[in-house]
């Protein structure tokens, strides 16, 4: 059966402080049996927030992560550092990175290879843009962006991808996708990966949703039969609202 995943990203937001206090905020949260919990705070933040969650089910995951092994790559961080904090699990390929950053499709495969080649976890994000969606390109620029990346994938991989579907459009901005319209993009996605691979991996990869859920959405969109939970950047930072989130995609 797929996993039901609830992930906090929290960006480069919280000091050292702010960031215990949220986790310990976060581990009142029990009886959460049937969602896998994970949050990502930043980099310098990792080891402790790993390490307040020894006895958690809650998952530290990291934003990013470098397709290299090591070596002369100044200001960034390897899979072979994560791994020894005791993280196995990353974000690839948020919008951020790719708008800001400039990660092509090209870097994020390698990125995805790299990370599943040495045994990591990902969470490879996609989406399209506003102006992709108004013209009603939307599904045509979701399958090229998982084409050049993930559907280039080996097949034993998939047990190690969780897909983000997140409309650039809706993250940050207060404007959510409804739940027809995320319901509508995961069940391509998920025709997109059962064309490529088979039907057992489509329907074992959970495909998580996210842009601008908050507590009043999240059950609506959650209760689609594609959504499989969702990502969530701002209301994350809420213990209260992430909470929420967590709660009301808990089917017990
Ligand atoms: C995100 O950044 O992944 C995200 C979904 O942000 P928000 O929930 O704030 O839209």
């Amino acid at each position: 059966m797929r996993k039901k995943i609830v992930a906090g990203n929290w960006k480069m937001n919280n000091d050292l402080n702010q960031t215990i206090d949220l986790i310990n905020e976060l581990k009142e949260l029990k009886n959460i049996k049937d969602v896998s919990v994970m949050i990502a705070p930043a980099y310098p933040f990792l080891k402790t927030s790993h390490d307040l969650l020894e006895d958690s089910p809650i998952e530290v995951v990291s934003q990013n992560v470098h397709q290299k092994s090591n070596g002369a790559y100044t200001g960034e961080v390897s899979i072979e550092m994560l791994q020894s904090i005791g993280v196995s699990t990353t974000l690839i390929g948020h919008s951020e990175r790719r708008a800001y950053f400039n990660e092509s499709d090209d870097v994020l495969l390698a990125k995805t290879e790299f990370a599943l080649d040495n045994n990591f976890n990902i969470i490879f994000c996609f989406g399209e843009e506003l102006s992709d969606r108004k013209s009603k390109k939307h599904f045509e620029i979701v399958k090229i962006q998982l084409d050049n990346t993930v559907m280039k994938i080996k097949k034993e991989s998939w047990k190690n991808i969780i897909l983000a579907y997140e409309p650039v459009w809706a993250i940050g901005t207060g404007e959510t996708a409804s739940p027809e319209q995320a319901q509508e993009m995961h069940e391509f996605i998920r025709n997109c990966v059962e064309n490529t691979f088979d039907k057992s991996i489509s329907e074992e990869v959970s495909i998580l949703y996210g842009g601008s859920v908050k507590p009043s959405n999240a059950n609506e969109i959650f209760n689609k039969k594609d959504v499989d939970g969702g990502l969530i950047g701002g209301a994350s930072l809420s213990a209260k609202d992430f909470k929420l989130i967590i709660e009301a995609n808990s089917s017990l």
